[in-house]
């Protein structure tokens, strides 16, 4: 196996790299992140993802925007780095113009751990508060999910190895 590119994990430390790089090159990353995430969320419906940023929405941010949409989406590039999206679309309705707010998680995460969702909601969620990835944005971040940090770079390790072509970690077992 060549030498993993590791432009998902830029910014971390060079002894953090050089692990990662070892455990990458002794294909360890999947059973790194099995043992510690055994298994998938299953919220595996647009609904069931629904449901699950709303109860995060509720209990951290309170009389933010509602949100019109949230659902799952496969045509989020993940390899771009666009690991989900919120967006503001203005509608005219009536006399008034409305914002319609619509969160887009790539589908990357239907097969995932719980970790993992939940950091990629809480992301977009800040984002309802804080529009820049500045000090503000990560503080909401952490108050909703003290873990965010050290999640986030698991996940980083993970996109990493899927595209060393690792296997693919979580996805669901077909049907008997
Ligand atoms: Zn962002």
């Amino acid at each position: 196996m060549a030498a993993a590119s590791l432009h998902y994990l830029q910014g971390y430390p060079p002894e953090t790299l050089a692990h990662v790089q070892q455990m990458l090159l002794q294909q360890q990353v999947g059973r790194w992140l099995l043992n510690k995430y055994p298994q998938a969320h299953g919220l595996r419906t647009d609904g069931a993802l629904y449901a699950h940023v709303q109860t995060l929405k509720q209990e951290f941010l309170k009389g933010s925007e509602p949100l019109s949409k949230v659902a799952y989406d496969s045509k989020l590039q993940v390899m771009k780095n666009a690991l989900g999206t919120h967006t503001a679309v203005s509608r005219v309705q009536g006399s008034r113009l409305k914002a319609k707010r619509e969160i887009r998680i790539a589908a990357l995460f239907r097969d995932a751990p719980h970790e993992f969702l939940r950091m990629i909601v809480v992301h977009e969620l800040a984002h309802l508060r804080e529009r820049a990835h500045d000090k503000a944005f990560y503080q909401l971040c952490t108050y909703m999910e003290p873990d965010y940090h050290q999640i986030e770079f698991e996940l980083r390790v993970y996109l990493t190895h899927l595209e060393g072509r690792g296997e693919r970690l979580w996805a669901e077992a077909l049907s008997p």
